[in-house]
């Protein structure tokens, strides 16, 4: 199909410098936690997204030399020659697709560098502590280490074009970044010409603007990667004040502007908290001040508001981290004029948490995603399978859903029956939990490709039991059945049943999102919330409830609310929510008894008890597996070859709960093994091992 033309302006060419993007889709900077220790899987994972159509497709943030060192995170590494080879890997497959490679510079200062690998001193504009939690201190740099800066940014842009890069960031972004700490007054406490006046804090970023040009400007375009909002206030970098002038003051110096908010958690904000181009307010202005070309970002997945936001002139660039990780093909969808087949990311920023645990990108819509080498995962192919099974998958939930995409996909008859009127399971219920519409994406964009194949059949309102499964004529049955809260209090802190709950009413997640119990029918109050599972649900039905003028209070074993969701840079935004509703957060505590009106409640660390009033009690503690139609059927092992029934498997949460991410990629991982030969006592994917064969490291 042709693409609309409303959307031609999308595939205009842009000049950048030297180089020249063939579209407007942009790949900004994003970690994946692969960086410098899994470069083929990196280079398989940008590549695929030149494949599908981004012009640009830049790398993580790359650490320049040793004194900026974020161990143990994996980000990229460009310390000495001896780490051009794997770069250039990615900058390669890139290329392979016709697309740039762009490349991240960084010096890290304070922040997360701690230098824990190379252990010297980190250094900064003026002496300080770093912002994490370890006792390291900065050292204020003196002019020699300047001079040393400027050399080893220059070194490295020098390497980063003979790994073959076509644009160099200059890196002053996220509050991590020594140029931007240069600039921040909160940082920079310099008296000499780099302190002071908002000209002598920005002069190493234009030194070093001007030094990259120098040595890479003649093949490569020289960005600027800056954070023009800090939502700080007065004591931050301000769209209005400093951020404007940091831009009017260099405005034609770099060859492009990519600008957006910072920490980070104020520019990969989840859904929960931020629409669809959320830092369009906050950049509108760079254009006015600049002719180069500017990129921003904001969670971009409708080619509609794309058009936007170029013909309205806030950006000349869409550019896209999650939107490229959960649709690396979605340029080439809307190329293609079938924009309806985006897998558009839904915000829960799993994908970060790969980054903040050191483990390979993964993806709640993409289960591809960081898969690309290792497992030879494609987003958009997948073998056809050998021989077609009939297979009958129960559970409609996000795993059921994507087996089934996925089977049919490889041309399997596939029937999905789910006991439900509404397919979806869990992302169906949690979607009309505040903040959380965007979860119902992971079942729309299944529903779309399933409504596209003839031999994927999907049967609501049917109720399966074992004699149903055997008189279904079925070769494969998929158990999909997923998970339910438990009531009885059992969870990360307590191992047995707490006293009392079982003759005081004790809500679970399910009540409320099934429609047994809701904000409108709370028969007493306070609300509490009993939050041992720190993921969003604890904090989320907090929140309801408090919305809806309970007096609610949230207990938790942990020392903050929603404790997990740190990894997805979102507890921060939960806990100031919680507390302007008016939610009361009791921290270290455990549940000891609960009586009629009452709850008691033990300190984690000295035992010792105290009593808080509670009308109603909910429990956020563990799931189980839904697995009773699993077990019937395998105590009825014997009937299976009557029935046809090869094998009968149980998937996503009916097996073990967990996140939906992991739902959706088991039942992906299914799908594709499905006619494979799998050995248990083999790794199933291929690992990026240290190659002992030639000289002692260097
Ligand atoms: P997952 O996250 O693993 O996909 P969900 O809890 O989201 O799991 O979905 C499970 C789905 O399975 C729900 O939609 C539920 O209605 C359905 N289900 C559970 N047991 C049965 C059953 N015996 N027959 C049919 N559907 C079932
Ligand atoms: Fe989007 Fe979530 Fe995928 Fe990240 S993990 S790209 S936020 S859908």
């Amino acid at each position: 199909m042709a693409r609309d033309p409303r959307y031609d302006i999308l595939f205009e060419p842009v000049k950048i410098g030297p180089v020249t993007a063939r579209n407007r889709f942009y790949q900004v900077p994003h970690c994946n936690g692969m960086g410098h220790r899994h470069p083929r899987s990196l280079a398989a994972m940008r590549g695929v997204k030149a494949e599908g159509g981004w012009a640009v497709v830049s790398t993580e943030e790359v650490e320049i030399h040793h004194s900026g060192d974020i161990s143990p995170y994996l980000e990229g590494r460009l310390w000495d020659d001896g780490d051009i080879a794997p770069l250039a890997l990615m900058a390669e497959a890139v290329h392979a697709h016709g697309s740039l490679a762009a490349i991240e510079l960084a010096q890290n200062a304070g922040g997360e560098a701690a230098n824990r690998y190379s252990r010297v001193a980190p250094l900064a504009p003026s002496d300080g502590v770093i912002d994490g939690r370890d006792p390291v201190s900065v050292r204020g740099m003196d002019k020699t280490d300047i001079a040393n800066f400027r050399r080893w940014h220059r070194k490295a842009a020098l390497r980063a074009k003979q790994a073959g890069f076509d644009i160099v960031y200059v890196y002053a972004g996220h509050d991590l970044t020594l140029l931007q700490r240069f600039i921040s007054r909160r940082h920079n406490r310099r008296t000499d010409d780099y302190g002071g006046t908002l000209e002598n804090r920005a002069r190493l970023l234009r030194e070093v603007i001007e030094d990259t040009k120098e040595v890479a400007g003649d093949r490569c375009a020289v960005a600027v990667r800056l954070a023009v909002e800090e939502l700080l206030g007065t004591d931050g970098i301000e769209h209005q004040g400093e951020g404007h002038d940091v831009v009017a003051m260099l405005a034609e110096v770099p060859d492009l502007w990519d600008v957006n908010l910072s920490a980070w958690r104020n520019d990969s904000v989840t859904a929960r908290f931020s629409e669809e181009g959320y830092q369009e307010q906050y950049i509108s202005f760079v254009k006015k001040l600049t002719t180069k070309p500017v990129v921003g970002v904001g969670r971009y997945t409708s080619p509609d508001s794309m058009v936007r936001a170029i013909k309205s002139g806030i950006m000349d660039m869409i550019g896209a981290a999650r939107p490229s990780i959960a649709d690396p093909f979605l340029p080439a969808k809307i190329e293609e004029g079938r924009p309806e087949d985006i897998r558009e990311c839904i915000g829960c920023n799993i994908c970060i948490s790969g980054d903040n645990q050191m483990v390979p990108i993964r993806c709640t819509q993409n289960p591809t995603m960081g898969e690309e080498w290792r497992r030879g995962w494609h987003p958009e192919r997948i073998a056809v399978a050998r021989t077609k099974e009939r297979v009958l998958i129960v559970g409609a939930g996000p795993a059921g859903l994507e087996a089934a995409r996925a089977l049919g996909e490889r041309g399997h008859d596939v029937a999905l029956a789910d006991a439900a009127r509404e397919p979806g399971g869990r992302v169906s219920l949690e979607s009309r939990l505040p903040g959380l519409a965007t979860w119902a994406r992971v079942r729309d964009w299944r529903l779309t490709q399933i409504g596209k194949l003839g031999h994927v059949k999907l049967y609501p309102e049917s109720p399966m039991q074992a004699d149903d499964v055997l008189a279904f004529g079925a070769q494969r049955v998929l158990i999909a059945t997923g998970s339910r809260w438990r009531a009885d209090g059992i969870g990360r802190t307590h191992h047995k049943p707490v006293p009392g709950l079982e003759q005081h009413k004790t809500l679970t997640p399910d009540d409320i999102l099934e429609g047994r119990a809701s904000p409108a029918n709370v028969a007493a109050g306070p609300i509490v919330v009993f939050d041992d599972d720190h993921y969003y649900m604890g904090g989320v039905l907090a929140e309801l409830y408090a919305r809806a003028g309970h007096a609610t209070v949230l207990v938790t074993p942990a020392a903050e609310a929603s404790q997990w969701t740190h990894m997805i840079i979102e507890q921060e935004h939960i806990q100031c929510r919680l507390l302007e509703l008016g939610v009361v957060i009791r921290p270290h505590r455990q549940l000891a008894r609960r009586t009629a009106d009452r709850l008691e409640v033990a300190c984690v660390f000295t035992g010792r008890t105290e009593e808080i009033a509670c009308g109603t009690l909910i429990n956020v503690t563990s799931r189980r597996p839904v697995d009773d139609l699993f077990n019937s059927l395998i105590e009825r092992k014997a009937d299976w070859s009557a029935a046809g029934i090869v094998a009968v498997t149980r998937i996503g949460d009916a097996e073990a709960p967990g996140t939906i991410a992991a739902a959706v990629y088991s039942g992906h991982r299914y799908a594709r093994e499905l006619g494979e030969t799998i050995d248990p006592d083999t790794v199933p994917f291929r690992r990026e091992r240290i190659d002992l064969s030639g000289a002692a490291g260097t």
